[in-house]
């Protein structure tokens, strides 16, 4: 296990750090659960190398990407991000680790993504940041979470366990397919999440 391996693990293992995220997406499909046991399923698995985290050029405009079929979490720098910014992006990608660990086969992409920013947005609010609209993916997340009651903008509370219906974070799927990195995904392609083996996966190279 890497360094940068290490520090992921560790981050996604500390409630202190995770406990804020706790949502449900309902859908066709039976809906998944997003919260902090399951990214600490993924520190595991990263802890067992059966995911592993590499860095390295990601595609433009991506501060991470998760592999599906490689099981890898990519990131732009081996270091370890210091900024609530950079964590935020490593919790995006092990929200889709999850999904794929956690085989969530019925899910579409679009709802995969959208469980990934609104995850971020979640700590980021949690770590104080109150401004979003310099991104317009954050942006609609934000306004989910707070249409859906998981923020509280008068109180400043974060709701844990609310079940968003398909309906209600529809526009947050349609902001992420009209942004040019996701533009290419059908409105209801599916996840195509295919598990992680039991076995460690190779070294990385990006
Ligand atoms: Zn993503």
């Amino acid at each position: 296990m890497t360094e940068l391996e290490r520090k992921v693990a560790e981050f996604l293992s500390d409630r202190a750090e995770t406990h804020a995220v706790d949502f449900s997406f309902e859908n066709a499909g039976g809906g998944f659960r997003i919260h902090a046991a399951g990214l600490a399923r993924v520190a595991d698995a990263i802890r067992q190398q059966r995911i592993r985290v590499c860095s390295g050029s990601l595609p433009h405009g991506a501060g991470g990407q998760y592999h599906q079929t490689a099981n890898r979490v990519g990131l732009d720098s081996e270091r370890f991000p210091r900024d609530r910014n950079g964590k935020a992006i490593v919790l995006h990608e092990a929200v889709h680790a999850l999904m794929d660990l956690s085989n969530v086969v019925a899910a579409t992409r679009l709802s995969d993504e959208a469980a990934a920013y609104l995850t971020q947005v979640i700590y980021l609010y949690y770590k104080g940041r109150r401004n979003f609209s310099a991104s317009t993916l954050l942006q609609a997340a934000y306004d989910v979470a707070v249409q859906s009651g998981i923020i509280d903008p008068p109180t400043q509370i974060i709701q844990r366990g609310v079940r968003i219906s398909w309906h209600w974070y529809a526009p947050l799927r349609q902001a992420i397919q009209n942004h040019d990195l996701y533009n290419q995904i059908g409105w209801l392609a599916l996840t195509g999440a295919n598990g992680v083996p039991l076995v460690s996966q190779h070294p990385c190279t990006l």
